[in-house]
Parts: structure tokens; sequence; C-alpha cells
């Protein structure tokens, strides 16, 4: 039998189109050359806790359609993402608002904050002696002010990407909100949350009723020769790969994590603690429980998990997960793209056949769309 799609990857965007595809009435196969399906959003279980073994995932959105779709397969429930910053033992709350600005320096009114921070940008705007912003360092310090700089964004920016402030680009930095209210949540979006069961509980529904083989490398399989399979291909695997690496290797940044078991209910009180110095070289800690336990829940489950995160060069057998964005890479991904486009019945997504850092529900959002146009509403 000939299958209408073979589908390599059963990451969200392999799992969103299949389950699509099959609602269209056309036969898929989803192949995986992990042993497990989800790609990065899935999660093992370690003492009856969901540990997301690919770094934490918080599903966060304004797009309506996007968040009703994954709650028609799973509901989410009311995580919301509040992450602390441990600064030499002292703890700051984060994004950048008037909880971080009391603790920082003990203002405890909106006027008292920004006249804080003015002084501060004064400060670093005079320094920059009329030359344009032309990195990350000079860019926070004259967004937020030298204290804040230092004890929450230097040494965390550079743990994070292997470089000084001083040598990378600015717009990185712009993405951290800085509030003058009480507002702990770090996302601004509409909707936030985890799936209630754990994210393996959407790939579940989505690929369910769907023929799934996992521990099967596309380019290391009789699948190879996919046309005598199926009569179009999705391919989410890294594009350079498909290619033989013909044009040269992209470079990615990975992450590692070192996971293990407390023997105590609750070890940090929350999800995320972020850790702003080089004193630890990790930079940060998640308590996997707090995702999807609240309140008594915390302390009727006796143990809790714990993964230390480390920011890491990519070398070759270790999990590519950030693309990176320097002029090298993105022409390169460029010529790629150029490459894909010429490829019949193939369909390049997601993160790795794109190039291109995602969050998850627009790799939804790409999906529901693409699929709505090939399967003609
Ligand atoms: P993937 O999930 O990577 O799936 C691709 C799949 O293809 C993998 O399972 C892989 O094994 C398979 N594959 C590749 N090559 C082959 C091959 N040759 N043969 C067979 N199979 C192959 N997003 C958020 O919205 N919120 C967050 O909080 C968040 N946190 C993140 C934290 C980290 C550390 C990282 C790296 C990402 C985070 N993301 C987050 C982004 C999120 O992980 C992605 O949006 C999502 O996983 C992308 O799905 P995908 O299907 O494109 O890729
Ligand atoms: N950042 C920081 N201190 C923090 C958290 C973030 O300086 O405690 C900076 C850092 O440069 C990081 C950027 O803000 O690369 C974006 O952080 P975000 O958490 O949005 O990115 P993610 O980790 O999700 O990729």
């Amino acid at each position: 039998m000939k299958y209408d799609f073979l589908i390599v990857g059963s990451g969200l965007f392999g799992a969103t189109f299949a389950y699509k595809a099959k609602k269209a009435g056309k036969s898929c196969l989803v192949i995986d050359k992990r042993p497990h399906l989800g790609g990065n959003v899935y999660c093992e279980n370690i003492e009856g806790i969901n540990v997301h073994k690919y770094g934490a995932h918080i599903f966060h959105t304004s797009n309506k359609e996007v968040w009703d779709f994954v709650n028609s397969i799973v509901k989410f429930n009311r995580y919301t993402n509040c992450p602390m910053a441990n600064y030499k033992d002292k703890l700051y709350n984060l994004p950048f608002n008037m909880n971080t600005f009391y603790q920082m320096w003990g203002v405890t009114t909106p006027e008292q904050a920004q006249a804080k921070i003015e002084e501060q940008k004064a400060e670093a705007i005079a320094s920059l002696n009329g030359k344009e912003l032309s990195n990350l360092e000079e860019q926070a310090l004259t967004l937020v002010g030298k204290d804040i700089f230092e004890k929450l964004i230097k040494d965390y920016t550079e743990k994070q990407w292997g470089r000084s402030c001083k040598d990378l680009p600015a717009f990185i930095i712009k993405r951290l909100p800085v509030r003058f209210v009480f507002d702990n949540n770090y996302f601004n979006d509409t909707y936030q949350g985890i799936p209630i069961g754990g994210y393996n509980k959407l790939i579940d529904g989505l690929l369910d009723g769907i023929e799934c083989k996992t521990n099967l490398d596309f380019f290391n399989s009789e699948y190879i020769d996919w046309q005598k399979f199926a009569d179009s291909l999705v391919y989410t695997g890294a594009i350079d790969e498909y290619f033989g690496n013909s044009l040269g290797k992209l470079d990615w940044r990975t992450v590692s994590f070192k996971t293990r078991v407390e023997s105590i209910p609750n070890y940090q009180g929350n999800a995320v603690v972020n850790y702003t110095s080089h004193e630890q070289p990790y930079t940060r800690v998640i308590e996997h429980k707090h995702f999807e336990m609240f309140g008594q829940a915390v302390y009727e489950c006796q143990k809790t998990v714990v993964s230390e995160e480390y920011s890491l060069e990519y070398k070759e057998g270790l999990e590519p997960y950030y693309p990176v964005n320097n002029d090298r890479n993105n022409i390169l991904a460029e010529q790629y793209r150029k490459l894909a486009e010429q490829e019949k019945n193939v369909i390049f997504g997601g993160r790795l056949a794109e190039y291109k850092y995602y969050d998850m529900a627009p790799i939804i959002e790409t999906v529901l769309s693409l699929t709505n146009q090939l399967f003609d509403k």
C-alpha cells in the first residue's frame, strides 16, 4: 500500500500535520529516529512526575484558534510562568517588574522605580558619547541600567550564549519586558498552560490511530526512497542533513540537563529558577512537578525531580536546539531553503527543517494554515 504522506519527525509539526491529514481522509506513516514520539515536548515519567526531557516547555499564545485546537485534543491547566532569579543567594522576581525593583532598591511606588531606572539609564546614555547602540551590553544598560544588568542579565546571558555581552547582538534582550506594575507573569499572551496529564497526552491525542515507527532514521532506512512508499514527504529533520550537508553544515547551540530525584516534596518552590551569576555553571534549575501540581498536591507527591540546565556549543552527537543566527548561518540556511523549494512533493517544516527558532504555538499555527490550504477546508 502507498501512503498519501510519509512524515519524518513526530514532534509538534509532524504530529499536528498527521492529525489534520487523517481528518481529511489521508493516510500517513510517521517515523522518528528517537526511541519515542513527540520530539522536544516529550516527557519522561519519573516518580509520578512528568519530566520535560528536552527542556522546560510552557505553551503560550494569543491565537484563539490555536488555543482551542490544542484544548480540543487535551485540556490545559492554569500554569503561569513566573520564574525567579537567584543572584548570589538573593532572590528576584522576573520579568523585571515592581517586585524586582522593590527587591533591588527598596522602592515601593512606580514613580520611585522609574526615577531610579531613569537615573541609571542616563548614566549609560552619557557614557555612549553619542555613539549608536552596537551590542547587547549597551542595549541592556540603556534599557534598565547597571544594577539590573550586572545582577540579572550579564552573567546569565554570557552563560547562555557562551560569549561576552559586548559581542552579542542587541535584539536578544529586547524580548525581556520591563513593567511598572506588580506582575510576575513572564508572558504577555492571552492564554498559557501545560496539558493536563503532560505533553505526551497532546502527542498521543494528535497521533491517535496513525501508524508510527520509532528508532528509525530516515537516512538509514528503506524510507529514504520515500517515493516507493508515499505520494508526498513531510520532512521535519535538519535541512542541511536532507541535502547531505552539500553546502556545508549549519551551526546550532545546544543545552544539556543534569536531572536528579530529591527525597523531599518541594525543593525550590517554583518550576523555574534562573541562576544569574557565574558562581553556578548552569543557567537555570527546573523543578518539574510545579508545572502540573499546585497547592496541597505538591506535598501529596513525596519526591521531586530537578534538572540543572547547561548551555553548550553544539557538537556531533548532541541534540541541535537553537539555530545560530549569525551571517554565515543565515546565508547558508537561505541557500538550503532555495534548494528545498525545488524538491517536488516535499514539505519542509518545523524548527530543524526551517532552521528557525519556533515556539510551540507558532508551529501549530503554521501547520493549521498549511493543512487548511492543502486539504481545502
Ligand atoms: P521537534 O520537536 O524537534 O521534532 C522533530 C523530530 O524529528 C524529532 O523528534 C527528531 O527526532 C525527528 N527527526 C529529525 N531527523 C530525523 C531523521 N533523519 N529521521 C527520523 N526522525 C528525525 N516552545 C514554547 O512554546 N514554549 C517553551 O517554553 C519552549 N521551551 C523550549 C525549550 C528548549 C530548551 C527548546 C530547545 C525549545 C523550546 N521551545 C519552546 C520550542 C519547541 O521545542 C518547538 O517549538 C517544538 O518542539 C518544535 O517542533 P518540531 O516538530 O519542529 O521539532
Ligand atoms: N535573560 C537574562 N536574564 C534572565 C533571563 C533572560 O539576561 O534571567 C536574557 C538572556 O540574554 C536571554 C534573553 O534574555 O538569552 C531571552 O530570554 P528568554 O527567557 O526569553 O529566552 P529563552 O531562554 O526562552 O530562549
